[in-house]
């Protein structure tokens, strides 16, 4: 890469090297003074490029109001096992007004639209669970804009509920409550809206602003009000995109395909893909050679809110990976050897958990702590969160995000990565697939026998926080 820079032969620069008793070899990394060294004794001027001048900052990159359209809402659906997820995603889809006209074959590619009876789009995930969810939101991918929280009536809350509800509440993400499977003679729709007042999900009919309605995913009942329900956020969530710019996405899903090569689906955030498009997606670059809608159709181009499949890149992403259209294929392999650095680089030397990072400014003056907190007994949980809800000060707020009895699971862990909270364990540990989860998200587990000893930790983390600048 740097021979390539300097229009040097590889050779040359590893004779070079050799001779400054550096023996590598033509496709090792060197490091940045060798480099410098290097490129002095090739007679070539240094022109030091800096992370931000290589990598893309969408972040920064505001579209102008003017340019913003309005775009679809992208849902996500969530709750217990069993609750009837998937078969409210298949209801759901089979509302589709567009599919019966164009005889088009469902392909399952991670996201469908919905077109309605009104003519508007709806962009559903296909990959219901909070897990997915926050992994992705943990990975800086805030897709969905409204979440389902799916509630069977016969069964009511249930674990995995409140873990939905709190992986939803943490992501500051509206719910709407689909309480499912009121067809059966069990059912008790009004139970479960008590029930939820205990985790301050208040819906219109106790007096809140969550909306709530009673479905049938099996009888194929309630899903229009559910439908209208979704499309009343969505107008409140005013969301907007700018189609006329180079296309923005996020990697739903990525795999290795026998006969088409790397395939991702890729759900567009702004802008509008098009075939043809160069484009570098995580660590990998590409030009768009087709596309594929939910539909099996090829299509064109696909704009804000749009999940298509993406065949034409050099690789298999990650789901989570943000997609750009940059502007030819040098800029986009540059970027995407630039992240593969950075990736293997992050791989090698582990970020020490870093406090700061576990501190998040609500507003100028009040700093929140969030925490996870899971123990062995109830009584002891319940003491737990008490005494840290009373710990909280003026400056800093404590926010336990998700409190249970039980060990530590995966769902724990991706909840405190995507808010990058410790996550304390009271008498409990993770099990092996959380503990390798939180290793790999470098998530801060603290463990715990005494209730005073994790008080005084966490007010001493606080403490620190306040202290002027170190
Ligand atoms: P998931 O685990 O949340 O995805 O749940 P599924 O969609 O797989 O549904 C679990 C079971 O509940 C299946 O046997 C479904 O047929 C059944 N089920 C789902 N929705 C309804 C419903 O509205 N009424 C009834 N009676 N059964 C349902």
């Amino acid at each position: 890469e740097l021979a390539n820079r300097m229009a040097e032969k590889g050779a040359d620069l590893v004779k070079a090297l050799f001779k400054m008793g550096n023996p590598v070899t033509v496709n090792q990394t060197i490091d940045q003074d060798t480099a410098e060294l290097l490129v002095t004794e090739f007679g070539h001027n240094i022109l030091r490029v800096s992370d931000s001048d290589v990598e893309i900052d969408t972040a920064s990159d505001v579209d102008a109001p003017e340019t913003l359209q309005a775009r679809a809402p992208v849902v996500t659906i969530m709750g217990h096992v069993d609750h009837g997820k998937t078969s409210l995603l298949d209801a759901l889809r089979g509302t589709d007004v567009v599919s019966g006209e164009s005889g088009g074959i469902t392909q399952h590619i991670g996201a469908y639209q919905v077109k309605t009876k009104g003519g508007e789009i709806i962009t559903f995930l296909d990959t219901p669970g909070h897990e997915a969810f926050s992994e992705m939101r943990a990975r800086g991918a805030n897709i969905t804009d409204i979440v389902i929280l799916v509630v069977a009536a016969d069964d009511g809350l249930m674990p995995q509920t409140i873990e939905a509800i709190n992986h939803t509440k943490a992501a500051g993400v509206p719910m709407i409550v689909a309480i499912n499977k009121v067809d059966k003679d069990s059912a008790n729709p009004q139970r479960v809206r008590e029930r939820l007042l205990e985790h301050e999900v208040v819906v219109e009919g106790m007096g809140g602003d969550v909306q709530d309605v009673e479905v049938s995913a099996l009888k194929k009942i309630g899903l229009d009000d559910l439908i209208e329900k979704i499309l009343l956020q969505a107008e409140l969530l005013e969301l907007t995109a700018n189609p006329d710019r180079a296309a923005e996405g996020t990697v739903i899903e990525a795999k290795l395909d026998k006969g088409r090569g790397p395939v991702a689906t890729v759900l567009v955030g702004r802008g509008t893909l098009r075939v043809g498009d160069t484009f570098v997606v995580g660590a990998e670059s590409g030009k768009v050679r087709a596309m594929v809608n939910d539909k099996g159709q090829n299509i064109k181009e696909a704009g804000p809110s749009s999940p298509v499949e993406v065949l034409g890149l050099s690789g298999v992403p990650g789901a989570g990976d943000q997609m750009s259209v940059v502007e030819n294929e040098a800029r986009a392999r540059e970027v995407a050897a630039y992240r593969a650095e950075q990736a293997t680089k992050k791989r090698t030397t582990a970020a020490p958990t870093n406090f700061e990072s576990m501190f998040s400014a609500l507003s100028d003056k009040i700093i929140e702590y969030a925490v996870v907190v899971k123990g062995d007994v109830q009584g002891s949980v319940e003491a737990i969160v008490t005494a840290l809800n009373r710990i909280s000060t003026d400056e800093i707020k404590v926010r336990v995000l998700h409190s249970g009895v039980g060990a530590i699971t995966e769902s724990d862990v991706t909840l405190a990565a995507a808010s990058r909270a410790p996550l304390i364990g009271f008498n409990v540990r993770p099990n092996a697939k959380a503990r390798a989860l939180a290793e790999r998200d470098k998530v801060s587990l603290r463990y715990y026998d005494v209730i005073y000893d994790l008080l005084e930790e966490v007010k001493a983390e606080m403490a620190g926080q306040l202290a002027p600048e170190r």
